[in-house]
């Protein structure tokens, strides 16, 4: 068997330049792996000093090749030392350079010892090399554990190359190069391996760092890779768990065909990448998985492979979900709002296009005197327990919302025949149910009632809002007939809707337009029929609307709040006409002047009644405002507090329509009136109907016993007046005495009646 050396150490030379080669080329293709770069390098040194030795003797002078193969071992050694250095993370900057310089001295130091002892070369070359690589060895099993078996294979290398300073006989030779090679090979294979494995490792990191779910999967839905966070997301252990799995596997739910679909999007023609799609996936362990995918196309070996992020949306859902319901839902009651209400109407009408249903508008009475009385959180209170109540009443179908303030809707649908029977038998449950008191944390038994408005799909309307609307002019309705009514929607109150519209838009102006004046309405005593008081009446002329009767407008002007502006001109216009008056000698007498609800309770009312009559020269006692009895309902408090300082001041208060409205007795004790004016309705009848006489007689004698002056309204015959006298009733008014008059006629009027003046002369 053949020993030769140098056939073994051209064996070792080419082994030595394809492993270098591989190592080079990996740091060609991944520049970060430095340590693939100086190990090729060490190794190429190796390659280049065996080379050298072989080839070189016959080329190159003794002390050229020695120092060339000093050289050689200098590189080798400095790179390997750089190599393993970095690969362990502690080669500091620029340290390399220093390794090469301490390698290249070593090397100059060899030099003398070689000149002269050629034998000592190779076994001194071998050996520092040996003890490089057993110290590399060492690095490499003791620094990571995953590298121990390559440690020790370098560590054997290392400790066969240093055997080479033995002389060897030829067999053993033999089998030492076997080894070395064996080792050699192995130690490189190692080296390869380890700097694959950095590039998939720093791979791998990059995914798993990835704070959203990763994974490749081929075009038949087949999972390639994917990371931690994906495994977790989907419900796994570890993101082995998912390789080779079909995805429609791991998310059920997920069909073939949909996965499938992603390729056809990457292929189709303008596609935009990523492709964004979002589901909700119920995974294996029963858990739900909002998610959203976005999927770009990958290409790897000509395959075309679709990389998937797997964003977890539950808390961006979570989010819509609340923001959803804050758009939909009532903070207060939490029932729907008026937007979610059209929404769940319109999908109502939708849905059963054949059948009825019934939208009810309520609005709660005197609910803002709970707000106002007991501040905003018990206002709060009383509308979560009424939408309970209310909610309490209905059928699961059924729908409840607050509309705003103090207003609820509640809709039923899929109602029989035109839907108004069983409306009408909601609203009367509803107003009985809010009759009942409410007890509240702090204050117990708090009132209320209710005033609903009906309006019936399709009879009174097709379309939501209009229904809405509908019975929103409805509950108007049933809010004007008194507390606790329902009215149904007819046209008619649509009209008078629409009415009130172009009134109060003509009205705006009326006062700067002067539009307005006043005719007054002469008062008599009943028994010497001398004239003690006019009432003063409203009349206006709009260029728009011709004449409007102040029963249209008088509405109207109250709703918008408009007649505070009107009421104020009216007062002004009439105590300046009684000072004109005064003036052309009509003598005192005493004025009677309409007021609302709203002009009572405007916080200026009082200064004003009091600049009217200073103003003009009049006596507290020459004003008589004329209140109905729905001004002392609607706000009970504020209007007795106001009504004492007028009584303080010795202004009048009488109270108008008398048997009209609600009639309460004890309004009259209650508030400190001086007046009671006998409703037309009931003199009208007089003469002819036992029941009116008997009930004028009553209310004049009741009047009679509380101390109270008493008006009868509407006298239009002798006969009437003759009775009302004789039935002790104290002042008459109406068209057998007088029609209301314009200011300039009164004087004239008295004297061509015979009506005395009092204690003042007719001025001809
Ligand atoms: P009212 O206060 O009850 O006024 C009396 C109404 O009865 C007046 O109608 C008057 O013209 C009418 N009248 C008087 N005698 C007779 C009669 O013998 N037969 C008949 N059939 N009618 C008679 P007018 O002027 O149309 O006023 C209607 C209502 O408008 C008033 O009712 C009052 O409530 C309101 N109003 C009028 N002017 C004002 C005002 O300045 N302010 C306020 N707030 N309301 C006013
Ligand atoms: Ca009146
Ligand atoms: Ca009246």
């Amino acid at each position: 068997m053949s020993t030769d050396p140098s056939q073994f150490a051209l064996t070792s030379v080419v082994a030595d330049a394809i492993l270098s080669a591989i190592l080079l080329f990996l740091w060609v293709m991944q520049r970060k792996e430095r340590h693939a770069l100086f190990w090729g390098l060490g190794q190429v040194c190796i390659m280049s000093g065996t080379g050298l030795w072989l080839f070189g003797q016959q080329l190159v002078a003794p002390g050229l090749l020695n120092a060339l193969c000093a050289l050689a071992l200098a590189g080798a050694m400095g790179f390997y030392w750089a190599g393993t250095q970095f690969f362990l993370g502690r080669l500091r900057r620029g340290q390399w350079r220093w390794a090469l310089l301490g390698s290249l001295l070593m090397a100059l130091a060899l030099q003398p010892l070689w000149r002269g002892a050629a034998h000592w070369v190779i076994p001194s070359v071998t050996g520092l090399m040996g003890c490089m690589l057993v110290w590399c060895g060492v690095k490499l099993a003791g620094g990571r554990h995953r590298y121990r078996l390559l440690g020790i294979t370098m560590v054997l290398r290392g400790v066969l190359n240093g055997t080479a300073l033995l002389t060897l006989l030829p067999e053993v030779y033999l089998l030492w190069f076997t080894f070395s090679m064996l080792f050699k090979c192995l130690s490189m294979l190692g080296l390869i391996y380890a700097v694959q494995e950095e590039i998939q490792q720093r791979y791998g990191h990059t995914i798993d760092s990835l704070s959203n779910g990763f994974l490749i999967r081929d075009r038949r839905g087949y999972v390639h890779v994917a990371n931690e966070r994906c495994a977790r997301l989907l419900g796994f252990d570890s993101p082995a768990d998912l390789l080779g799995q079909h995805v429609s596997d791991l998310l059920p739910g997920l069909t073939r065909p949909m996965a499938e679909q992603y390729f056809a999007a990457f292929e189709a023609e303008g596609a935009v990448y990523p492709l964004s799609q979002e589901a909700v996936f119920h995974l294996h362990d029963g858990s739900e998985l909002p998610i959203e995918m976005l999927a770009s196309p990958y290409v790897e070996r000509g395959q075309l492979f679709c990389l998937v992020q797997l964003l977890d949306i539950s808390e961006r859902r979570k989010k819509d979900a609340e923001l959803y319901k804050a758009a939909r839902i009532d903070p207060i009651t939490g029932f729907y709002n008026r937007h979610a209400l059209a929404a769940r109407l319109a999908q109502t009408i939708a849905s059963a296009p054949g059948q009825s249903c019934a939208v009810l508008f309520i609005d709660l009475d005197k609910f803002k005197r709970v707000n106002d009385s007991f501040g905003h959180a018990v206002g709060d209170e009383l509308l979560r327990k009424v939408a309970k109540r209310l909610h309490g009443l209905l059928a699961a179908d059924d729908i409840l919302a607050r509309f705003g303030g103090d207003e609820f809707i509640v809709v039923l649908p899929g109602l029989e025949g035109d839907g108004m029977e069983a409306a009408i038998a909601c609203a009367s449950q509803i107003i009985a149910a809010m009759g009942l008191s409410f007890n509240l944390s702090l204050h117990h038994g708090i009132g209320l009632s209710a005033s609903v408005g009906l309006a019936c799909y399709p009879l009174h309307g097709a379309e939501c809002d209009i229904l809405i609307r509908h019975a929103d002019i409805a509950m108007y309705e049933a809010k004007k007939a008194g507390r606790g009514e329902w009215r149904l929607f007819n046209e008619t109150m649509n009209q008078a809707a629409k009415d009130a519209l172009v009134i109060d838009g003509a009205l705006r102006q009326a006062i700067a337009n002067e539009e307005f004046h006043l005719v007054y309405q002469p008062i008599t005593d009943a028994h010497t029929q001398q004239l003690k008081k006019v009432e003063a009446l409203l009349r206006w002329d709009s260029p728009l609307l011709g004449t409007v009767a102040p029963d249209r407008f008088i509405p109207v002007a109250e709703d918008s709040g408009l007649i505070v502006e009107i009421g104020t001109w009216v007062l002004r216009q009439a105590c300046r006409q009684v000072a004109l008056w005064k003036q052309g000698s009509l003598g005192e007498i005493t004025i009677s002047i309409n007021v609302s609800a709203w002009q009572l309770v405007d916080p200026g009312f009082v200064a004003l009644v009091q600049d009217a009559l200073r103003s003009n020269g009049l006596a507290a006692h020459q004003l008589e405002l004329e209140l109905t009895e729905r001004v002392l309902i609607d706000d009970g408090a504020n209007v007795r507090a106001v009504l004492e300082q007028l009584r303080a001041m010795g202004v009048s208060i009488s109270l108008d329509d008398f048997g009209t409205g609600y009639s309460s007795l004890s309004y009259l004790t209650q508030f400190h009136l001086n007046t009671l004016k006998i409703d037309r309705a009931f003199v009208m009848d007089i003469e002819h109907s036992e029941r009116s006489n008997n009930l004028v007689h009553a209310i004049i004698a009741m009047g009679h016993s509380l101390g109270l002056q008493l008006v009868a309204e509407g006298v239009e015959t002798a006969g009437q007046a003759h009775i009302l006298e004789q039935m002790g009733c104290h002042y008459l008014q109406g068209f057998h005495i007088a029609k209301p008059i314009l200011p300039d006629d009164m004087l004239l009027f008295a004297e061509q009646r015979g009506i005395p003046l009092l204690g003042a002369s007719v001025v001809a």
